[in-house]
């Protein structure tokens, strides 16, 4: 009996030994010291052994099973230390690489041109003011001398929420409220999103955003309206560009204008972005109507003023060259990351 666990105890080192990794150490285990392994299956040969002897034996088999795991437990030790080493050596950290950069965002190309535009025109003196989105249409048409059945109403395709409610299609809803609730002088621009029920498409969104300025002081001319915008597209533009005012309609100016700046890619030359004509359509403008004066509680007889709206995104489009509306609205961070 002692000479079989002296054999079991040696075959065990050498499995122990020949075992080069923790798998097999666990293998060992199982054969040697498991349920069904080969020293379990000596205490379960006790009964064949005379009673006398048994403690004696049964020592024996404790110490065999003692030494085996010490072995074992040792070898498993060393193993995974060397494990734990060699990783060490493979993950060591070299600092000379180049770091990893940190993604910040940053601002849309709708904003930054926001941005750009307020800053030329608190630069000039103006306020930003703010109104609603959601708009009773007295001020975004009525007050703007675009009464019922007025062709306006239907050119602007509206999203009517009842009779008296809509999205506003316009800011120049804001005009009116500030010219309701403000003393002149008055000198704001009036940022924010407007809806109408457009199809998209390259150059179309149901909703979009406008910049609208108003003016009301005592002697404000046509001349001064000229020498603001030339100001606005020079600054925004390039020292170099023009303006050219051509007359247009809309209700609630008298004269309107619609105003093209000389085109910034040829100078005026003509190019594939200018479609060969040298100018680009920038924006609308006019002398406040006396008649939207007078509803608004301004007296046409003491005050004028002029007032002009831009779209931002025709500016973002034009600023950065961009030929798809929709590409500002996707959210597509491949576009969005070369602002
Ligand atoms: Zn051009």
């Amino acid at each position: 009996m002692q000479e079989k666990l002296k054999n079991i105890k040696e075959e065990a080192l050498r499995a122990i030994e020949a075992a080069d990794v923790p798998e097999k150490l666990n293998d060992v285990r199982v054969r040697f010291l498991g349920k069904k392994g080969e020293l379990t299956a000596v205490l379960k040969g006790m009964k064949n052994v005379a009673p006398e002897e048994r403690p004696k034996v049964g020592q024996l088999v404790n110490e065999t099973r003692a030494a085996i795991e010490s072995v074992l437990e040792e070898t498993r030790k060393n193993m995974e230390k060397a494990i734990r080493e060699e990783r060490l050596k493979q993950e060591v950290i070299d600092v000379t690489l180049p770091s990893r950069k940190n993604l910040v965002g940053h601002s849309h190309p709708n904003t930054i041109a926001l941005e750009e535009v307020e800053r030329i025109f608190v630069g000039m003196g103006y306020e930003v003011v703010e109104g609603p989105e959601v708009e009773y249409d007295l001020y975004n048409f009525e007050k703007l001398n675009i009464p019922d059945g007025h062709p306006a109403k239907d050119e602007q395709d509206t999203f009517y929420i009842n009779k008296d409610i809509v999205l506003r299609t316009q800011t120049s809803s804001v005009q009116a409220r500030v010219m309701e609730n403000t003393k002149p002088p008055i000198r704001v621009i009036s940022p924010g999103r407007v809806f109408r029920s457009d199809e998209v498409d390259a150059t179309h969104s149901p909703s979009f955003h406008q910049i609208e300025g108003l003016v009301i002081d005592k002697n404000v001319s046509f001349a001064d309206l000229k020498g603001t915008l030339e100001v606005f597209a020079k600054e925004l533009f390039g020292p170099e560009t023009k303006t050219k005012f051509r007359p247009h309609h809309f209700p609630f100016t008298e004269p309107s204008a619609e105003v093209d700046v000389s085109c910034f890619k040829c100078g005026g030359k003509g190019c594939r972005f200018c479609k060969g004509s040298g100018w680009i359509e920038i924006l609308g403008c006019g002398m406040v109507h006396p008649h939207v004066l007078e509803m608004c509680g301004i007296d046409p007889e003491v005050y004028s003023g002029f007032a002009f709206g831009v779209g931002l995104e025709r500016i973002a489009l034009l600023k950065y060259e961009i030929d798809d509306m929709r590409l500002l609205y996707e959210n597509d961070i491949r576009f969005l990351r070369q602002f």
